[in-house]
């Protein structure tokens, strides 16, 4: 390993961006994705490993991840102005902390993501929830970022649905339920979900939804069956298409309607379609606004665009976290330090 290019180091700039690369990472539940983000904001190198389950496992992958990442670009992790890293489950963005990550196989216990991290890297951990980082991931790879505060929903259409919100350029937390539209119940008398509700909107907008909307018949994923089907010209799929491309539109319009964003990003897996879901959910929003002039006036099907489809969205957005998070107690220390 080369330490040529370790750039030399020095404190964070004025406006607390510091002049050293940092790490993040998308931990989910079967790969780790990497991403080194130079100073400038560019992404140097990517990588990505098997995820482990249970809690040494899910360390000591996050451990190499960031060792492979780090190699790639040529850069020693002592070098490292921190590591960011998005996580499935329940995190406690303030201790680093994480539980019921199921797909992880953390279960009951809590996890001590940043303090275990730090004290295996010797440098800080910042850790928050996967959409969170998503979000600024997005918001880091959209144009004009760098000349104006980015507004911005990432919108995951995964086993759930439920966004990441960046607001004038900062990530919303709340107090934790912060883009949890997934459970905004849109159907009264629908079924009933396992969040308890009936109806919610994650029942007709997920990927899972997919599944039961047109179940796959061969080993390929559902979405994957169903659009072709509908390219195909088969009228089930095309309705079964159109069915579904509605509820995402109706997502997409109450994120709008909640809070403005001048971007919605589609990611998760049915986002992999690629551009057919654009085109279907731009068909859907265009249905939705033809009846009404004030839908119309809000140009929903220009705000809507897809997650990067080269570039690990939410590892950057980790890396971006970790730039951007004052880490005074664990920063570039020891691992006794690391509290
Ligand atoms: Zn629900």
């Amino acid at each position: 390993m080369s330490t040529d290019s370790t750039p030399a180091q020095g404190p964070p700039t004025a406006d607390g961006v510091g002049d050293r690369p940092t790490v993040g990472l998308d931990i989910g539940g079967t790969k780790t994705l990497a991403a080194l983000l130079a100073p400038d904001g560019s992404v140097l190198a990517q990588t990505r490993i098997a995820t482990g389950r249970g809690p040494d496992a899910v360390i000591g992958g996050a451990v190499r991840a960031v060792q492979e990442v780090a190699e790639r670009a040529g850069i020693e992790v002592a070098a490292l102005d921190g590591v960011g890293v998005g996580v499935p489950g329940l995190v406690n963005h303030e201790d680093g902390t994480v539980r019921h990550a199921v797909n992880l196989g953390l279960e009951d216990a809590t996890l001590p993501l940043a303090v275990r991290l730090c004290a295996e890297l010797g440098v800080g951990v910042v850790v928050d929830n996967d959409l969170n980082v998503a979000a600024l991931g997005a918001a880091h790879l959209a144009p004009g970022h760098a000349v104006r505060p980015i507004d911005l929903a990432f919108l995951a259409l995964g086993t759930g649905l439920a966004a990441g919100l960046v607001l004038d350029g900062v990530v919303r937390r709340g107090a934790g339920a912060a883009g949890e539209i997934g459970h905004v119940p849109v159907v009264p008398d629908g079924p009933v979900c396992p969040c308890g509700q009936r109806g919610c909107l994650e029942l007709y907008a997920s990927g899972s939804a997919v599944d039961r909307l047109w179940p796959a018949r061969t080993d390929r994923p559902a979405p994957v069956e169903l659009f072709e089907a509908a390219a195909a010209g088969d009228p089930a799929a095309q309705a079964a298409r159109d069915t579904y491309a509605d509820a995402v539109a109706a997502a997409i319009r109450m994120l709008v309607l909640s809070v403005d964003v001048r971007r919605v990003v589609l990611g998760g897996g049915v986002a992999q379609l690629g551009e057919p879901l654009l085109v279907a959910v731009r068909a859907a929003l265009e249905r939705q606004a033809m009846t009404s002039p004030f839908l119309d006036s809000l140009g929903l099907p220009d705000r809507v665009l897809l997650a990067p489809g080269d570039v690990p969205v939410a590892a950057v957005g980790a890396a971006v976290l970790a730039r951007t998070t004052p880490l005074p107690a664990t920063r570039a220390v020891a691992p006794t330090g690391c509290v």
